[in-house]
């Protein structure tokens, strides 16, 4: 059912979004600004999604029988995390169409599928070996040299799931023994360091008609492989990649048959651009849409698993940029709500830990 082409979905249907983050959230703002009522599944009741839908339904991600009694009640189902099991997005597409489809997602959700599918449609890769266990990820390691990254296979965000390896870090069995049961002792994927000029992300919409539009490409700054900030247009580093990495983002999605915003991250490098990963959502590299561009990445989305024509994607003033607020920086938001030209979004989330995504700024440029 995931697959078949769909109509048109009216304002006052109901959206299921599965997961309760704060993509979710920021998916039904947009949503019910186009008069859709939308239901999460998620297992945070305080959730940033959970608290502005319109009904919250306590879940696991493995419980069938709810997610089968949630899709039940919903017109349209999207997820905004990856990480859930394929069976979960089996049971939904069962009761209800289901967009981006669950082949999306299988190959979104795996480093490894990820990187072979892009391979195999001719694009570029950071080099990497997959390994199943402490041998294989020794001999992956030699494969590969250092320096280099360790990376679990699924699972990982924010730089979760991560092992730096140093150039010249030599490692004996025990500590590759070590490194494999740091990482939980599922499959793993080295990958070789890139020394890259920037770096940079597409996001992507795909309609059912195959209607696609792109956004301006966001140059993204990482720290401790958390995304930090975002802006648009890039520099020339940026620019001179972006033909040949919508040429392949044009590929991917037409291969998935996607419907949605698909976001896309690449290296851009001195020979062209590298894959790095994608994510068959909206990102967070996309949030500047919100205020910096004609139609945000969040309504484009909605749009899409509609049935609805797609927004213009054009920017609004000359560029944006966009702050993530992470751990205590949203203890800056008295400053920020005082502050003319800034675009605060607060996610709800009661506790400010280290690392966690709280909020973030936009500033248009
Ligand atoms: P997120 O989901 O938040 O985008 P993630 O945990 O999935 O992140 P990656 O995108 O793989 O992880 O890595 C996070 C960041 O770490 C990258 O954006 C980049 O800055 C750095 N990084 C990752 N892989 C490499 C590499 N092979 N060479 C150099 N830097 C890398
Ligand atoms: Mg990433």
């Amino acid at each position: 059912m995931s697959d078949r082409a769909i109509s048109t979905l009216p304002p006052g249907s109901t959206i299921g979004i599965v997961g309760c983050g704060q993509l979710g959230r920021m998916l039904i703002q947009a949503a019910s600004q186009l008069g859709y009522r939308c239901h999460v599944f998620g297992q945070e009741e305080t959730g940033p999604a959970a608290q502005v839908a319109t009904k919250f339904v306590a879940g696991a991600f493995d419980d069938m029988a709810a997610l089968s009694a949630f899709a039940k009640e919903c017109d349209v189902v999207t997820y905004e995390w990856e990480n859930l099991p394929g069976s979960a997005l089996e049971v939904i597409g069962r009761e209800v169409p289901l967009h981006p489809n669950a082949r999306a997602l299988e190959i979104g959700q795996s480093r490894w599928n990820e990187k072979s599918f892009v391979s195999d449609l001719g694009g570029g890769c950071a080099p990497y070996a997959r390994a199943t266990n402490a041998q294989e990820l020794a001999a992956a390691i030699e494969t590969i040299g250092t320096p280099a990254i360790i990376k679990s296979d699924r699972m990982g965000y924010d730089g979760k799931g991560q092992i730096r390896l140093q150039a010249g870090e030599i490692l004996d069995a025990a500590a590759i023994q070590q490194k494999w049961e740091d990482l939980g002792g599922n499959d793993v994927l080295v990958e070789g360091f890139v020394n890259f000029d920037a770096e940079f992300s597409l996001l992507i919409a795909r309609s059912a008609d195959g209607g696609m539009r792109f956004w301006d490409a966001p140059q993204n700054t990482h720290e401790g492989g958390i995304l930090r900030h975002s802006i648009v247009p890039g520099g020339e580093d940026v620019a001179v990649h972006i033909p040949a990495a919508r040429a392949l983002a044009r590929k991917i999605a037409e291969r998935l048959d996607y419907i949605g915003v698909l976001a896309i991250e690449f290296f851009a490098c001195k020979d062209g651009p590298l894959f790095n990963e994608m994510a068959p959502r909206v990102h967070n590299s996309g949030h500047w849409t919100i205020e910096g561009a004609l139609t945000s990445q969040f309504e484009n989305h909605i749009r899409a698993i509609c049935g609805l024509p797609l927004g213009d994607t054009r920017l609004i003033e000359g560029g944006a940029e966009m702050q993530n607020l992470i751990g205590h920086d949203i203890d800056k938001w008295p400053d920020l709500m005082g502050d003319q030209g800034a675009h605060l979004h607060l996610y709800g989330k009661r506790e400010a830990r280290e690392g966690r995504k709280m909020g973030h700024v936009t500033r248009l440029l």
